[in-house]
């Protein structure tokens, strides 16, 4: 489980990485999620203000 980055959404303005607790966020030339790390939580998908991020739940996709 982990978080699916729409990159043609994703603005790089950095909001997901400050809030994500578990480090699981890296942003360089695009967004990059650290699968391993991510618990989950869903902070990130709900702070987007472009609605770029979305939960991954097996093949399920929240909020997108
Ligand atoms: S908060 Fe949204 S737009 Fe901003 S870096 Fe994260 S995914 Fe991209
Ligand atoms: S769901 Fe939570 S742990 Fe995973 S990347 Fe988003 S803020 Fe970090």
């Amino acid at each position: 489980m982990a978080v699916n980055v729409d990159e043609r959404r994703c603005d790089r303005c950095g909001a997901c990485v400050g809030v994500c607790p578990a480090d699981a966020l890296m942003l360089a030339d695009s967004l990059e999620v650290v699968c391993t790390l991510c618990t989950n939580c869903n902070r990130c998908v709900g702070i987007c203000p472009f609605g770029a991020l979305s939960l991954k739940i097996g093949s399920e996709l929240e909020n997108g």
